[in-house]
């Protein structure tokens, strides 16, 4: 009997196939009732940590082009918590007090996964699973004895509770047509994997996914977050014809995506990438990016217990740089602080994070650390770059960080130095207030950058990372739309560009109406950008304005969404 499945889309497609079930093979270490040395076992700890970090030094080496860029910094922060002094600490006290090796380890990582899972942040709960593999990689360089894993020989679609790191290098990923997961979201390991390789992917189908017996026929639809068990003859017509256009509108886009970006009428339209690592850089170059629109740098910041010196981030932004090849960047300062602690700041809690001290707030409480990164950021000399604020919601801020830009070059000429030549100093809109006196701003920045991810969880306020809430800050909602268009209006006129950055510029129905509202550049994952590169083909100016024009009347973003299935060019 036909049987269907709702969850979360995570990587859109289609895949038809037999259902292979991915068992997790879990360690199994032996407990004993002799009294231990703990030197001994101390030492055995340490040398199962060696042999871990070898093995992941290998996995990194051997994955280095394979694997996305985001699965290779899980891999590396794997490297670095296996060397974390407090995890040490807590595990090497437990050895002492009389544990063995295996179960110190396994009891204090089984603490931080507790931790991480319990936190509100889905990016957090995707990390626990990050914890468990590592914790598992070190029992079984401890002797522990590892289940066998067991992969298909032929094509499937891949049914697991969750995916871990390790697995996704050993996974035969030629074999796999599409992901369903019981648990996950957005930004877990497993989505991260997906749309970086193009495969469909469908997340919280929960305990419900466990009914599917292995081999069972299902269809994933990774467009509506849907897995059909035992299709009837007619679902399966209809969807074997969807995805043979989906393979087809695929294979255009990655054909053409190294053109420039442009509509059907030959209008320039910016296309850029959103990067947070050299490795990022790599890919966005490879996936035809014209540039940079938002390089954020938290993760210079987080997951260490010093703050970054200048030298350290020069060092990484000139290896950035240069893979960019003279490419514009733009590189958005810190935007740390509330939901993202660094232990060093020593922040008090704060019950609204997104509502406290975070970002340019943190710099104004803190100027060292912003100086610290101007100084870093300047020294580069490179060419285009473009320096942006995040969180600005007052003109009393813009002044007081142009201030620190002038000191910053001030310090980098009286070193002999010349600032990078084409320099721009811009600012993210990500608060009602800036988009709505962008006019004022207009005066005082060279560029703005559109956070539509934050511009919408503040105008319908909606918490973007709690579950219960996060579907209403969908900023396609014409009154963020409406918004945006007031940005660009008060922009144009005193000559400053407008990009957005937001995860709305890598949405192919989005993508549309924003070149329609008049926006410059669209900057997204580097993986959205030979399909969004591929729809703006479709569109002129005149139907894209048209387009944006009715959308702005709009009274939902659901509504929003069939205007643009409506309006659809047929080419
Ligand atoms: C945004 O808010 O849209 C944005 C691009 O910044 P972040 O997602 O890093 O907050
Ligand atoms: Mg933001």
């Amino acid at each position: 009997m036909s049987q269907r499945l709702s969850g979360i889309p995570i990587s859109p497609g289609i895949a038809i196939g037999p259902a292979w079930w991915l068992q997790t093979p879990t360690v199994a270490t032996r407990h004993s009732d002799v009294p231990l040395n703990p030197e001994t076992e101390r030492a055995r700890l340490e040398a199962a940590r060696e042999q871990a970090k070898r093995e992941l030094a290998a996995i990194l080496a051997d994955q280095q082009h394979a694997l996305p860029p985001e699965s290779l910094a899980i891999l590396e922060a794997q490297q670095l918590m296996l060397d974390d002094p407090d995890l040490l600490q807590h595990v090497t006290a437990a050895i002492d007090a009389g544990q063995s090796a295996s179960d110190a380890w396994r009891n204090a990582t089984d603490a931080i996964a507790a931790q991480l899972s319990a936190l509100p942040d889905p990016y957090f709960q995707a990390r626990a699973a990050d914890v468990r593999d590592i914790q598992q990689r070190v029992l079984r360089c401890l002797g522990g004895v590892a289940e066998e894993a067991v992969y298909p020989t032929t094509p499937h679609v891949l049914l697991a509770d969750d995916l871990v790191p390790s697995q996704t290098v050993t996974l035969p990923l030629d074999r796999i047509l599409g992901i369903a997961l019981v648990g996950g979201g957005l930004t877990s390991h497993a989505a991260i994997l997906a749309r970086a390789r193009g495969l469909p992917a469908v997340a919280g189908l929960g305990r419900a996914l466990h009914t599917i017996a292995p081999e069972t026929l299902v269809i994933l639809d990774g467009d509506r977050g849907e897995v059909i068990v035992n299709p009837d003859e007619a679902t399966l017509v209809e969807a074997q014809a969807r995805q043979a256009a989906w393979h087809a509108a695929q294979k255009a886009a990655a054909a053409t995506a190294a053109e420039p970006g442009q509509l059907a009428d030959g209008t320039r339209i910016e296309i850029a990438a959103n990067i947070g690592s050299a490795a990022d850089a790599r890919a966005a170059v490879q996936a035809g990016a014209e540039g940079v629109g938002l390089l954020r740098t938290e993760f210079l910041y987080l997951d260490r217990v010093t703050p970054p010196s200048t030298e350290e981030q020069f060092a990484i932004y000139q290896e950035i740089f240069t893979l960019l090849e003279g490419r514009p960047v733009v590189v958005r300062t810190f935007d740390i602080g509330g939901d993202k602690p660094a232990p060093y700041l020593s922040l008090p809690p704060e019950a609204n994070p997104f509502l406290g001290v975070r970002a340019i707030r943190l710099a104004r409480q803190q100027p060292a650390l912003l100086d610290t990164q101007l100084d870093a950021l300047l020294r580069t000399g490179y060419p285009a770059l473009r320096i942006m604020f995040p969180m600005v919601a007052t003109i009393a801020e813009i002044h007081w960080l142009r201030e620190r830009v002038d000191a910053a070059i001030a310090r980098l000429t009286s070193q002999g130095l010349t600032p990078p030549p084409g320099l721009q100093i811009g600012m993210m809109v990500e608060i009602p207030a800036a988009a709505l006196l962008a006019e004022h701003f207009a005066a005082v920045v060279d560029f703005f950058s559109i956070g539509t991810n934050d511009l919408a969880q503040y105008t319908l306020a909606a918490d973007r990372t709690n579950p219960a809430v996060a579907a209403l800050a969908d900023a396609l909602h014409p009154a963020v739309l409406r918004l945006i268009q007031h940005v660009v209006s008060a922009a144009h006129p005193a000559g400053r560009w407008v990009g957005v950055c937001g995860e709305l510029a890598g949405d192919p129905v989005a993508a549309p109406i924003l070149v329609g509202l008049g926006i410059d550049e669209l900057s997204m994952a580097p993986a959205a950008i030979p399909a969004v590169k591929a729809v703006l083909r479709q569109w002129t100016r005149d139907a894209a304005e048209h387009l944006a024009q009715e959308a702005l009347r709009q009274e939902s973003a659901e509504a929003v969404r069939q205007l643009v299935q409506a309006m659809m060019p047929h080419r």
